[in-house]
């Protein structure tokens, strides 16, 4: 299996706001270098970097003024004569005006945000748009024929809304990559999103859509990070009626009621029957991940790549979160070989 990498990300690495302080942010550059230390270990496959695309292929994901946003963010912010990390600290919720972007870069922190998470620095754009341009890349060998593909993704996405950065994510790497297959012919495509935090960037995307089924195995949002999103019945509205599937798990899930409900993501994914498959993968429902709470072990991620070959579709690994950063790289690489090893055994001899 192909892995596409970039260095670029390495030059996004902001602070986030933490036990009442500002601290360096927890997704930081460590993670995609230990990711690409054990897929090189492994002996996985290629490393190859990924191919530049322009940002027009961000839209459809997102609304084009979101992608100036993020395009523009950081001049805009150094315009004003801060050098530090810009960050948003005032929303347009409930009973506020969300109608008006406002003029000032202030403003549109807050209007293109749903959190503090995402801060913006010199180098955001840079890693955000290569970060993008590797699931597009991806996505490209993918459609070209290849079985399978892994975009080792840094920033994550699956927080990115049509409008939104937040929870570490701008641009939804996985998002874009589905759009564009749809551009390039598939007809039908299915993001299943097993990240422990649910995927609300996508499911926002695609939610009024019939062409994109969102499927997300993820801790319950009652206690869970995002909280505002992830719950069972967002089911899709209009055309997307349907084609939304959250399947919301308990603290302290194990590997048995999470086989479970991939079985029911299964056969959903089954009866839709896509062209292709984009996996959101986030390996933070390790049982030692310090800001999540399932107990999968290291070898149950070995399962969910076997388990994820048998739906037989060309799959595009995007990765998503995961923050022990020791064993991030083994259990990422876990789950790529055993969807190696579990197409390998579903081949007919
Ligand atoms: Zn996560």
């Amino acid at each position: 299996m192909i892995t596409y990498y970039s260095t670029e990300h390495q030059r996004h690495h902001g602070v986030e706001l933490k036990d009442a302080a500002i601290k360096p942010s927890f997704e930081k550059p460590g993670r995609a270098d230990t990711i690409l230390a054990q897929v090189r270990q492994a002996a996985l496959g290629a490393v190859q970097p990924g191919q530049a695309h322009d940002s027009s292929l961000y839209v459809g994901a997102h609304s084009e003024r979101y992608v100036r946003f993020l395009q523009q963010a950081w001049s805009d912010w150094t315009a004003t004569g801060q050098t530090h990390d810009a960050l948003p600290l005032i929303w347009p919720v409930r009973d506020l005006r969300s109608d008006l972007e406002p003029a000032t870069i202030d403003g549109r922190l807050g209007f293109y945000s749903m959190d503090a998470g995402s801060p913006i620095t010199a180098g955001t754009w840079a890693a955000i748009s290569a970060s993008a341009d590797l699931a597009l890349t991806g996505m490209a060998t993918v459609q070209a024929g290849a079985p399978a593909a892994f975009a080792l993704c840094r920033p994550p996405g699956h927080h990115a809304g049509p409008e939104m950065m937040g929870g570490y994510c701008y641009l939804n790497n996985a998002a874009i990559a589905a759009q564009q297959a749809r551009r390039q012919g598939a007809q039908r495509v299915v993001v299943l999103d097993v990240d422990f935090h649910h995927g609300n960037g996508t499911q926002s995307i695609f939610y009024g859509r019939d062409d994109v089924l969102f499927v997300s195995l993820h801790g319950d949002p009652v206690h869970c990070y995002p909280y505002f999103s992830g719950h069972a019945d967002e089911i899709g509205a209009g055309a997307g009626l349907g084609f939304n599937l959250n399947l919301p798990l308990s603290k302290g899930t194990a590997w048995p009621a999470y086989q479970a409900a991939l079985q029911v993501a299964a056969q959903r994914v089954q009866a839709y029957a896509p062209d292709v498959l984009v996996v959101s993968l986030g390996v933070d429902t390790f049982e030692h991940d310090p800001i999540s709470h399932f107990r999968l072990a290291s070898a149950d991620f070995v399962r969910l790549g076997e388990s994820l070959a048998t739906w037989g579709l060309p799959t595009l690994f995007v990765m998503e979160g995961g923050y022990m950063v020791d064993d991030i790289g083994r259990n990422v690489v876990n789950v790529l070989q055993g969807f190696e090893g579990g197409r390998a055994g579903a081949q007919p001899v």
